[in-house]
């Protein structure tokens, strides 16, 4: 029977207290799955503690580990990018190092793959051991994304997912530089099916998420699938600017007709401040989008790979991403 094989992307970020345990229970679930082959990529996101040392050694005891090295912190947005970039399998599994995304699913998700789904995604039913913080942020946030973006994207869905090699091609046909996979994956189409599991806390160590990185991949990914607050920003834009016109005409006629004139501070006073705060809002907004666009033209490329080791050498991606 032929085998297939699957590829195993796991960003880390100063993880190495998680690290041997992930690997050793990753290895268990892998091992038992039948007709399978697979590789585990580990994308080592520029790691300040000992990481890289401790991939390096899980490389040379097991020739399933590829380690892929950034010259430094990139993001786990590139990291997984750069891992699906690298790797070879006839399916993907991305997979978070923490232990927080189990395992133990990846033989479901393998299951509904060979029955013929394109992309398989975990979806969280409960968050028991996360902060009230993390949980309610995470909620609001699936929500407000979903209701903005004009594609739907899958409520409470992270980027623990398997993809078949059609759904990873697309995905990395797609060239911007502000990824946020999750959506990507849901904008290819193709059959995707959820699995539904319980979300565990940390199995060592804390977030490598503190709020300003939350924050930057919340209006990434806002920005990066909705026009809605800029279509916002023009039609405010509009009412104020017709309030201001009318206000216009009330001043002359006031001025022309009547002799009471100078009681007008306050309606000047609104009027000033009204139009000053809008237009410096909108702005801001229209500078999100504009920034992303330099971001764009400039095309660096998204990661400085500085090692790649275990890679066999017709894998692709010799060098640094797009
Ligand atoms: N991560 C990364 N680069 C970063 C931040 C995080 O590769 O700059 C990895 C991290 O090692 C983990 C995954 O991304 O495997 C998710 O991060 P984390 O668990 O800290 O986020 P949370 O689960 O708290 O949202
Ligand atoms: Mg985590």
């Amino acid at each position: 029977m032929v085998e297939s094989l699957l590829s195993v992307v796991v960003p880390c970020y100063n993880e190495q207290e998680s690290l041997p345990e992930t690997h050793r229970r990753l290895t268990s679930v892998l091992e038992q799955i039948e007709r399978l082959n697979y590789e585990i990529v580990y994308v080592d996101d520029g790691s300040k503690d000992d990481s890289p040392g401790m991939l390096r050694r899980m490389q040379q005891d097991d020739g399933h580990v590829r380690v892929l090295q950034f010259s430094r912190n990139f993001g786990h947005q590139i990291a997984i990018t750069a891992g699906i970039e690298h790797c070879c399998g006839d399916a993907v599994v991305v997979i978070d190092a923490d232990l927080q995304d189990p395992p133990e699913l990846i033989p479901e998700m393998i299951e509904r793959w060979r029955r013929g789904a394109d992309v398989v995604y975990g979806t969280r039913r409960e968050r028991p051991d996360e902060s009230t913080f993390k949980r309610w942020t995470a909620k609001a946030f699936y929500r407000i994304i979903n209701s903005l973006s004009d594609i739907p994207i899958p409520l409470d869905s992270g980027d623990f997912r398997l993809m078949n090699r059609r759904a990873v091609n697309s995905l990395l046909a797609m060239p911007e530089r502000d990824r946020f996979v999750r959506g990507m994956v849901a904008w290819v189409g193709f059959r995707q099916e959820p699995v539904f599991y319980n979300r565990s806390g940390r199995f060592a160590g804390t977030t490598k998420y503190p709020l300003s990185k939350m924050i930057r991949f919340a209006t990434d990914g806002i920005i990066s699938f909705s026009f809605v607050p800029l279509r916002i920003a023009s039609w405010v834009g509009f009412t104020a600017a017709g309030l201001a016109f009318a206000g216009i005409l009330y001043a002359l006629i006031m001025r022309l007709v009547t002799d009471q004139w100078v009681p007008g501070w306050t309606l000047l006073f609104i009027a000033l401040l009204f139009m000053g705060g809008i237009q410096l809002v909108f702005l801001g907004i229209i500078g999100q989008y504009l920034g992303r666009v330099y971001g764009e033209v400039k095309r660096r490329p998204l990661y400085i790979v500085s090692e790649r080791i275990g890679f066999p050498e017709s894998a692709a991606g010799q060098g640094e991403g797009r």
